[in-house]
């Protein structure tokens, strides 16, 4: 991995305070690899909480409104994220463009929003199983990068200072306990790494692209080493220590 590699752990709409014990165990667990970033995306009710209780990883929200404030029942945005002690976004999750209908041009107006309020950025493409069996995966996941990651002047500075991250995550691979295969990920890695070159030119490089779909304890270690693999985006797994932090080890071992 030419990046310090970046394990995020999703916990959707999942926890309650109850589960702060995990998020300081996490933390603790993250001191002990410095090499690894290693943060947490809790459900927006748990940000401040966990901002209080870690001191080593990073915090973040799982989503944000396009706009900064205003008549938006029940959503939140980037700067009251930042508010309440987020560093991070993860924006275009496939749930929420499968529940919440967003569009590429919505999740880069997300993206864009996250980085005008200072926060960094994890943008999160890829194809459903139906796409994949098509032989469209590449197609597919490519036209994504190129209508949800930002642009302007504020994202090619982002870019540059390593702010924005891609999150490869096949959806057929989400909670399925289905991965990828590490051939795929490799091709798909590549190809979302020519788009992100055509978008930001040398700069582009400095985006990570993760990998998400299903990682654990088990599987880890073979895709974080797999070229082009910058880190993990991590649901069921990084619900609590004991699962979430053999990823971490992984990551941090010398294998990626
Ligand atoms: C995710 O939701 O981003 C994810 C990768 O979930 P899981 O690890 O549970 O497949």
């Amino acid at each position: 991995m030419p990046h310090r590699p970046y394990i995020v752990g999703n916990w959707k709409m999942n926890g309650s305070r109850a589960m702060l014990a995990e998020a300081r165990a996490i933390d603790r667990a993250a001191g002990r690899y410095p090499d690894v970033q290693v943060a947490l995306a809790p459900p927006f009710t748990l940000i401040a909480a966990l901002r209080e209780a870690v001191t080593a990883m990073g915090v973040g929200g799982q989503d944000c409104h396009v706009n900064a404030k205003g008549a938006h029942t029940g959503d939140v945005s980037a700067p009251m994220l930042v508010d309440t002690g987020a560093d991070f976004v993860i924006v275009g999750h496939s749930e929420r463009r499968k529940d919440h209908g967003e569009s590429d041009a919505v999740v880069r107006a997300k993206a864009e929003a996250a980085l005008a309020a200072g926060l960094g950025t994890i943008v999160c493409v890829g194809e459903t199983l139906e796409e994949r069996d098509a032989g469209k995966a590449e197609a597919v996941v490519s036209a994504q990068v190129d209508g949800s990651l930002p642009t302007g002047d504020a994202a090619a500075e982002a870019v540059a200072g390593g702010k924005v991250a891609v999150a490869y995550e096949p959806v057929w691979a989400i909670g399925t306990g289905r991965v990828a295969q590490v051939p795929d990920v490799v091709a798909m890695h590549a190809a979302i790494r020519a788009r992100l070159l055509s978008l930001y030119g040398e700069a582009g490089m400095k985006v990570r692209i993760l990998y998400g779909g299903s990682v654990n304890f088990a599987n880890a270690a073979e895709l974080l080493a797999a070229e082009g693999v910058g880190g993990a985006l991590v649901g069921g797994a990084s619900l609590t220590a004991e699962a979430f932090l053999p990823i971490v080890a992984a990551a941090g071992s010398g294998e990626g």
